[in-house]
């Protein structure tokens, strides 16, 4: 369900287009709980969205709604793509836009995950 005062799940959005299979992505992982893929737009050398099976439209809803299991789901699955990309080594950085003025573009929650490089401060310059 979404959180009071925000729209509605749009179940129109790229991701659970992508999630029904009806346009393709780099898949990286997926079990019952994640999907991770390759950002279409790579902001670093490694950038992955891993996003939950599950119609929530942000981190929002998803903390407010989403059941345990799904929760720990999604967690051991961001855990696991970084993991099994190698980059627990050298590190990564996890980011999640929520809302106007994050810039979320997209309706379904996501994570994203950046490695590869040395990724600098954590919020440029506007
Ligand atoms: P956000 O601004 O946090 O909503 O991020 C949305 C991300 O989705 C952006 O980094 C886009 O480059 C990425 N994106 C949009 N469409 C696709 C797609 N079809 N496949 C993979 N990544 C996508």
């Amino acid at each position: 369900m979404p959180v009071s005062g925000l729209p509605p799940y749009d179940d129109q959005n790229i991701f659970a287009r992508i999630l029904r299979g009806e346009i393709p992505c780099k898949k990286v992982f997926e079990n019952a709980f994640a999907l991770a893929f390759h950002d279409i737009h790579p902001q670093a050398p490694v950038h992955v969205l891993v996003i939950p099976k599950g119609p929530y439209c942000s981190f929002a809803d998803f903390s407010a709604s989403a059941s345990e299991a799904e929760i720990a789901g999604f967690i051991r699955a961001v855990g696991s793509v970084a993991k099994d990309l190698g980059l627990e080594a050298p590190g990564y950085r996890l980011l999640a836009n929520m809302g106007e003025q994050s810039g979320q573009e997209v309706p379904h929650f996501h994570v994203h995950l950046f490695g590869g490089r040395p990724l600098g401060r954590m919020i440029p310059a506007a």
